[in-house]
C-alpha cells in the first residue's frame, strides 16, 4: 500500500494521569514532522509495568480532558476496549484498518524507546510504523547490542522519509525537558500536596473530583 496521505503520530502510554511531559512530547513532534495529527491511545491493559492506579476508564477521560481544546490531538480507545493484553503490534495493525494510505510515526521518549527489545513482537514494529525517539535528559542510546543494531539499520536524517514511506525509519529529534513523571504526581496527591501547573487543570479537576490517588 502507497503512502498518499501526511503521516500520523501515535503516543501510547497509560497516562495515569496524562500531564504536560506528554502533551510537549505530541505537540512538539507534531510541529517538527509537520504531523497530519496526533492520536493518543491509553494503554488498556499494560503488562511491562505496574498496573496503574486509575481504571482505563478515567485514564481515557483524563486524556480527553487534556486535548480537548488542541486540533491537533485526538483520543484512540482500541487498547481500552480491547480485551487482553495491550501489544502495541496489535494497535497499528487495528489502526492500519482505520487509516490504510497514512504512515504511522509511533512518538515516545528515549526510556521508552530503550526498553523496546522486551516487547511484543518488537521487531515487527517497524513493519507497520516510523518510530521517533525524543531525547530526555539523563538517557542515551546504547553503543551495541540489538537496539543500536536497530538504530542503525533504520535511521534517517531527513523527516520528510515519514511522509514518503507507511514505516520503517527512525528519527531522532529533541525535546524541550520537563522533568515531569506520573510517578511523581501520583505521590504528590497522595501526600496532600498541590499538583498545579505540572499537569492541565482540567485534567487535576477530574481527578479532585474522582478521587482518584488519594491514600483513603
Ligand atoms: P509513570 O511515571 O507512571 O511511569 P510516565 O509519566 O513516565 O508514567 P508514561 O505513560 O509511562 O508516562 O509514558 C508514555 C510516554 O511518554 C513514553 O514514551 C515516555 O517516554 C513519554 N514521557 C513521559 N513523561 C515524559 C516527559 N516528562 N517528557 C517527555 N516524554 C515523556
Amino acid at each position: 500500500m502507497q503512502a498518499t496521505q501526511r503521516a500520523i503520530g501515535i503516543l501510547g502510554g497509560t497516562f495515569d494521569p496524562i500531564h504536560h511531559g506528554h502533551l510537549r512530547l505530541g505537540l512538539e513532534l507534531y510541529d517538527a514532522l509537520r504531523l497530519k495529527l496526533v492520536l493518543f491511545t491509553p494503554t488498556g491493559h499494560p503488562i511491562y509495568r505496574k498496573q496503574p492506579v486509575a481504571t482505563p476508564e478515567q485514564r481515557l477521560k483524563m486524556v480527553q480532558c487534556a486535548i480537548a481544546k488542541e486540533s491537533a490531538f485526538m483520543v484512540d480507545d482500541c487498547e481500552i476496549k480491547r480485551q487482553g493484553p495491550s501489544y502495541t503490534v496489535d494497535t497499528l495493525s487495528e489502526l492500519r484498518q482505520k487509516y490504510p494510505h497514512s504512515p504511522f510515526c509511533l512518538l515516545m521518549g528515549i526510556d521508552a524507546f530503550l526498553g523496546l527489545s522486551s516487547w511484543h513482537k518488537w521487531q515487527e514494529i517497524l513493519q507497520h510504523a516510523h518510530i521517533i525517539i525524543a531525547h530526555r535528559p539523563h538517557y542515551s542510546l546504547p553503543h551495541s547490542g540489538v537496539i543500536a543494531d536497530l538504530v542503525k539499520t533504520h535511521l534517517q536524517e531527513n523527516s520528510n522519509y515519514v511522509h514518503e514511506n507507511l514505516s520503517g525509519g527512525i528519527l531522532l529529534k529533541p525535546l524541550t525537558p520537563l522533568e515531569i513523571s506520573a510517578t511523581d504526581i501520583r505521590k504528590q496527591i497522595a501526600m496532600g500536596r498541590n499538583p498545579r501547573y505540572l499537569l492541565p487543570d482540567s485534567v487535576y479537576e477530574y481527578i479532585q473530583n474522582e478521587q482518584i490517588y488519594r491514600i483513603r
